[in-house]
Parts: structure tokens; sequence; C-alpha cells
């Protein structure tokens, strides 16, 4: 696809398109915060405010829970077809709007236009994945233990579910809680992150074209504090489905405990990514540019930890600088951008302190060609060597275009430096030996793993991390699973 950068009259036509919203969807209207506050949002690759948004707090939030539950029964009663209806002509509009969805992704969040536009599509996938899905909830029949019973089991909405999401993918992360909750026939509030709201409204805004109902779907952001604690401590909430850091993932799910909600928590990865002696070195680097660099690193299934076999690494490295020396770093709009910036400006500061330590403590930088652009949050592309598993960024979550290589001598080493974490999202192994394949899938701590694949995430696949990383799966069969609960009806003294 080929694209200019945006002008400045070009991105005044956006915020002119009815998707682009800046208040909170509440009960099917759009309406300011009670008290008119609001807050800015910046462009990352530019630093200009480009919106101006309600910003939110408990009384809202209050609102939106009691929409949410006044909204329940009709919808939960909604027949599965005419609600699977409803989803697919919601995946219509966002696929029929996509380009200029993927201009707002770009201008809030910064990733290459081209990335933004394959995030809409992405997350129109599960919307259209669980259209479909929702027509296939069935429950059991039981034999029971005497004539006298029959046993039978309902598959029944969760109800009100508070969803949660980060900055990283805005519409896509959305996207995968709203349509298995209206699948299962659940309503919700959702609360996307206060650096990227526009995407998740523009959403918003094509549910209720699409003939959402009023209040099964809200949307508000601003006070988080204010808004987590009341979504947390609602009785009426029944679920969490949260997607963001394993700190706040841990603290709300502390917080959920008060009404015994359940939980979803999509949560920080460290992924491994092990190139084995006998792989396919090209594959292996296609599948480490995707994993390591799209979002600017910025994804939680990002390789974290690159384990290189000893007899390789050389190599390996001169073919990852020359792979990295062709990046493009710039704003995400501008024609061959590959990397864009960084969320903050403390998300640079986070990334330069580690890369810092790093060097002192031992590692080294590989030179990249790349010029760091005058305005924006930008990191330029880095590759450091020499690094070792007593390092601070051998276990921080990086969330930067920084490739780590270390260097491994054997299978059971490159297994123990890759399960050595809290966390257990993604993992990858490149190899061509069916038996490492089929070992290492099975001994990585992982929720999921890529065998000589570098992009691994589909509406399909049941998406979710063990360990730290959280619980629960988004996308696929199971996917729905998480919003539906199981009642068991007992029917007895028959004759
Ligand atoms: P974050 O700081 O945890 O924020 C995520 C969301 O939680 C934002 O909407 C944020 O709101 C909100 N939040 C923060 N504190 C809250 C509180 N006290 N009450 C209620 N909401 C609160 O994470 P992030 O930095 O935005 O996202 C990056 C993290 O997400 C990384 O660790 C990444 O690995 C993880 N992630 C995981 C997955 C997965 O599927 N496992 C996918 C994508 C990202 P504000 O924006 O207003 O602060």
């Amino acid at each position: 696809m080929s694209h200019t950068a945006l002008t400045a009259e070009e991105i005044a036509g956006l915020s002119e398109q009815p998707f682009f919203k800046t208040d909170a969807l509440i009960a099917g209207c759009w309406q300011g915060s009670t008290d008119g506050d609001t807050f800015a949002v910046e462009n990352p690759a530019t630093d200009e405010v480009i919106a101006v948004v309600a910003n939110c707090g408990a009384i809202e939030t209050e609102q939106a829970i009691t929409a949410a539950s006044d909204a329940l029964a009709g919808w939960a009663q909604t027949p599965a077809k005419s609600r699977a209806k409803i989803l697919r002509a919601w995946f219509d509009l966002i696929i029929a709007n996509e380009q200029d969805l993927a201009r707002l992704l770009t201008i809030e969040q910064g990733k290459p236009l081209d990335e933004a536009l394959g995030e809409v599509r992405y997350g129109a996938s599960y919307i259209e994945w669980f259209s479909e899905e929702a027509k296939r909830i069935y429950g059991d029949v039981i034999p029971a233990p005497s004539t006298d019973k029959r046993i039978y089991t309902l598959k029944q909405p969760v109800g009100v579910v508070a969803c949660i999401t980060p900055w990283n993918f805005p519409s896509a992360m959305l996207a995968r809680k709203i349509a298995p909750a209206l699948a299962a026939g659940c309503t919700v509030v959702c609360k996307p992150a206060n650096e990227t709201p526009l995407s998740a409204l523009a959403l918003g805004h094509y549910a209720i074209e699409a003939g959402v109902p009023a209040g099964v779907i809200n949307i508000l952001c601003g006070k988080t504090q204010e808004i987590g604690a009341a979504l947390t401590s609602s009785p009426v909430v029944r679920k969490l489905s949260f997607t963001g850091s394993t700190a706040v993932g841990k603290m709300l799910t502390a917080a959920c405990s008060s009404t015994m909600k359940r939980t979803s928590m999509e949560l920080g990865g460290n992924a491994p990514f092990i190139v084995f002696a006998d792989a396919d070195l090209e594959a292996a680097l296609d599948g480490l540019m995707a994993s390591k660099f799209r979002n600017s690193g910025q994804t939680c299934v990002c390789a974290n930890r690159v384990l290189v076999a000893e007899e390789i690494i050389e190599q390996f490295t001169q073919m990852l600088v020359d792979r990295l020396s062709k990046s493009v770093l710039g704003n995400g709009l501008s024609q061959g951008t590959t990397i864009g910036p960084l969320i903050q400006k403390n998300a640079v500061a986070k990334v330069q302190g580690l890369v810092a330590k790093a060097i002192e403590q031992g590692a080294t930088s590989v030179n990249l060609p790349h010029q760091t652009p005058s305005t924006g949050n930008f990191v330029a592309p880095l590759i450091l060597k020499d690094v070792t598993a007593d390092m601070e960024i051998f276990d921080a979550e990086i969330f930067g275009p920084v490739a780590t290589l270390i260097g491994f001598d054997h299978y059971d080493q490159a297994i123990k430096l890759a399960n050595q974490t809290t966390a257990g999202l993604a993992a990858y192994v490149y190899t061509q030996d069916a038996s490492t394949m089929i070992k290492a899938s099975e001994q990585l701590e992982f929720g999921i793993v890529g065998v000589n694949e570098g992009i691994i995430s589909n509406e399909m696949a049941p998406f979710g991390g063990v360990k730290e990383s959280g619980h629960g799966r988004e996308g696929s069969k199971y996917g729905l699973e998480d919003y539906l609960e199981v009642k068991y009806v007992c029917l007895g003294g028959l004759h």
C-alpha cells in the first residue's frame, strides 16, 4: 500500500468524520463529563494535540453500569441469530471504513499506517468470528444417576462485563473483548486507555450504526482510578476483562475479589525467541522482524530475549544488522515508515534507561544508521549483543525496538533461559528438527508457542498466557466460554 503523510487539512478532515467522537458513550447517547472536564490526546509522532476528550469519573461510570444493567435482560434474551446479525453488521461497517479508522489509529497511537490497517482488520475479525460463534452456544444433556431424574446444563451470559484495555492495540484489544461478550449475551462498560480513546470511541459509533441497542456497549475514559474503583467494587458488574500490565492486573484482580467477580487477565509478556543452529535463518529473521519490531516493540508478544545458538550467533547478528538497517524510523503516516514512535516520553526514558544499564553491565550496542526525528517520542532501533541473564533488561518487558541477543550452547540451556521468567505469554522457536519442535513446544512454559512462525495471533486461535501473564483466553471457541456461566438443572420426581 502506498501513502504519504497527511496534511493538516486531511487530519482536520478526519476530525469532521461522524466516527470522530470525543464524548463518552453511555446508554446509547454521546455525553460529556458531568462537570465538563476534558483531557487532551496527543499524536506521539508530532506532540500535537489531536483531540480533547470527556474526562469521566465515578459518576459517569455508575451511569454506564446502570445503562448496561438495564440493557442486560433484553440483550441476553435477544435470539442468538439476531445478536449474530447485529455483530456481523458492525463488522461490515468497520471494514467499509477501515482506511479512515486506520488513519485515526496511526494519529493517536503512532504505528505505521499499514500496521494500523492490519490492526483494524484483525480486531474486526474477532467481531466476525464471534458473530458466527454466537449461534453455537450449546448446553449438555448428561446421563442421570437414577431413572426419576434428568440432568442438563444451560450456558448463560455472565452479566455486565467491565472491559479495560491498553494503548498498544486500541482498536483490536477492545474488539477482542466486546465481540465475545455480546455474542454471549452480556453487556459491557469499557474503559480504553486515555492515550488512545479515539479508536475505541469510533468502534462505539459504528456499533450504534450497526444496531447495537442502547446500553449494550458503554465506553468512557478519564479519571482512571475512579473509573477502576467504581467498576471493580460494583456488585452489578460480574466480570472484569483486563488487558494491560501485570502490576495493574494484580491490583485489579485483588479489587475484584470483594465482589467475587470473574476475571480474565491478558497481562505483560517476556517472550523468548530461540534460534537453533539448524534453523532456516532467513525465516527466523522474518519472524524476528515481525515479532520484535512491530508496533516499535510495544506488543505483549514481542520477542524480548533473543536466544541464539553460539555457532551461528555472529552470522545471525550480521544478518539482523542488514535487515534492520533497511527499516525506516518516522511518522507512521509517512510513506515507507516501518518503525513509528513510542507512545509517551516516559516510555522513551524507560527504554533508554534499560539500554544504558545493560551497557553498563557489559552488553555491547551494534551501530545502525537511523536518525531520530526531532519531534515525537522516538527511539531508534537497536541491537544489544553479549546480553546475559543477570541483566535487568533480560527480566524487564522492554516495550521498545531493542533486540537483546543472548548465546546458548545446547538445547537444555536454551529452554532453561527461555523459562527463566515470571511471565508466560508467548514463545518462539526456530528449528528444522521435528523432535526439537515437539519437545520445545511442550517444555516452554508459555500460553502460546510459535514454531517457525513470528505472527501467532488470529481470531480462530486461543490467545492468552500462563504464570504472571494472566488467565483466560481471547479468540477461538474458548474465548466465548470466558463470558458464559454453566447452569446445571436437575429435573427430579419423574415417573
Ligand atoms: P497499564 O498501565 O496496565 O494500562 C492498561 C489499562 O489499564 C489502561 O486503560 C489504563 O488506563 C488502565 N488502568 C491503569 N490503572 C488502572 C486502575 N487503577 N484502574 C482501572 N484501570 C487502570 O498498561 P499499558 O502500559 O497501557 O499497556 C501495556 C501493557 O499491556 C504491557 O505490559 C503489555 O504486555 C500488556 N498487554 C498485554 C496483552 C495481552 O493480551 N496479554 C495485550 C496487549 C498489551 P490509563 O490509560 O488511563 O492509565
